[in-house]
């Protein structure tokens, strides 16, 4: 049994802290905003196991330019903050090969093989029962060279994890999901996707659970340090000293890291959503509009539209004007959609090579990484809690790390 700090209650850190404590240790975790909404309040709320394709690829990259000259479009970078997003975007645009998309798919894959066991194991071990359902997806597509880019990439799932897929015309998929009215050329469907019945009620749980079983701290980190008797923790109030700490404070977790000598590239690709609580209606499944970057699910109590990726510094302002742009799309496809809803915007916590950190740090065992999620964190979560709990029992949690070292950026 360890004394273990945890930096971060967001989704990852939340499912860490959970995990060690099931295994034992004595947790103390850190955050300082109890009732925050941070990333993992908001996002899709999709467990999205065939998602292995890295966000760089040769592409992704032919489709930038057309996206970036729409400032409302399905990525933006905020161009005073771009100095500071270079070296960030240097190494996204050099990972986009397919020799590196291979390595990302396969690393990912090894994840994704026991994600959903994984999340089921926890949820079951902290007394959580009734927030994952198999829902699948579907994505419509615009033009019959997007349906078979999107049946290629399919199949690669399906050789790399085994799930199905069907091309659906434009009728059949009117009939699984009858709002969606306007025009498309054809979709997919995809059985093998499962959605969280809402990811704040998931986030508030797993924090209520570690609140219960454990000291929560509702200070921000300002530093860790590296003593003879352990890691120090800091923060306003004075903080502590732990045999081990877990460093999974999204994208924020890049400033801690640096600050005991790691190099790490990391940067928030910031997204937006509306949430509508009333609609009267509901969609039967989440859909994915597959050339405009965005999706819609339908949450227990409520159905959210977002997505979309916005490269700009953690602190600058939000631009709801996404939000609307992605309202005003989706009005194409599904005409019922009202005006409304409650405006969201969330930052990924983004590598530029798609994998996450799930890591010793270089020099000294004491302190584990885990961040970097980008758009997986709430289906990676639990999977990265068993692997962080593996590295604190010394272990490799039955998966090749070397993929997710922080070894990688040094
Ligand atoms: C629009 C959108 C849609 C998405 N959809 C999906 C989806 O459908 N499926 C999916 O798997 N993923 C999705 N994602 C991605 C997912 O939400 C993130 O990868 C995930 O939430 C990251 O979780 P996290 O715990 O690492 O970070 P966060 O949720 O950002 O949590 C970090 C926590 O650390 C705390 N913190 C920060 N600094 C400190 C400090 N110094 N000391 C102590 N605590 C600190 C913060 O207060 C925060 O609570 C989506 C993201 C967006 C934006």
């Amino acid at each position: 049994m360890s004394r273990i700090a945890v930096v971060g209650a967001g989704i990852v850190g939340a499912t860490i802290a959970a995990r060690l404590i099931l295994d034992g240790h004595e947790v103390t975790v850190y955050e300082p905003e109890q009732d925050g909404l941070p990333t993992s309040a908001g996002n899709a709320s999709l467990i999205a196991l065939p998602e292995i394709a890295p966000i760089a690829s040769p592409g992704i990259l032919a489709a930038v330019p057309k996206w970036l000259l729409d400032p409302l479009g399905p990525l933006a970078v905020r161009w005073p903050d771009l100095p500071a997003l270079t070296p960030w975007l240097l190494a996204f645009l050099a990972s986009a090969t397919p020799g590196h998309g291979a390595k990302v798919r396969a690393a990912l894959a090894q994840l994704m093989r026991t994600a959903l066991e994984d999340h089921e194991t926890l949820a079951a071990g902290a007394g959580l029962a009734g927030f994952f359902r198999q829902t699948g997806y579907l994505s419509l597509h615009d033009s019959e060279a997007s349906v078979s880019a999107g049946l290629d990439e399919a199949a690669r799932v399906k050789a790399a994890l085994g799930y199905d897929f069907e091309r659906l015309s434009a009728d059949a998929a009117r009939k699984l999901v009858p709002q969606v009215e306007g025009p498309f050329a054809a979709a997919i469907h995809q059985p093998g996707y499962w959605t969280v019945s809402n990811p704040l009620t998931l986030l508030r749980a797993y924090q209520e659970f570690v609140r219960g079983r454990s000291t929560m701290v509702a200070e921000r980190v300002t530093g860790l340090s590296q003593g003879s008797t352990g890691i120090g923790v800091h923060t306003a109030g004075g903080g502590g000293t732990y045999d081990r700490v877990v460093v999974a404070a999204g994208v924020w977790s890049r400033e801690l890291v640096r600050g005991l000598g790691a190099k790490v590239l990391l940067e928030n690709e910031r997204g937006y959503n509306t949430t509508f609580a009333d609609l009267g209606w509901n969609l039967s499944m989440p859909i994915g509009f597959a050339d405009h970057a965005f999706v819609a699910t339908p949450l227990v109590d409520g159905l959210r539209v977002g997505g979309a990726v916005e490269l700009a510094k953690p602190e600058t302002a939000p631009n709801y004007g996404r939000s609307r742009a992605m309202r005003a799309k989706m009005r194409r496809y599904v005409p019922s959609l009202p005006e409304g809803g409650a405006e969201w915007m969330g930052r990924r916590p983004s590598t530029p090579d798609s994998l996450p950190v799930i890591s010793l740090h270089p020099g000294d065992a004491r302190i584990i990484h885990a961040f970097g999620h980008g758009h997986l964190g709430l289906t990676l979560s639990a999977v990265t809690a068993r692997l962080v709990a593996a590295l604190v029992g010394g272990s490799g949690g039955g998966v090749d790390m070397a993929a997710f070292d922080i070894g990688r950026f040094q």
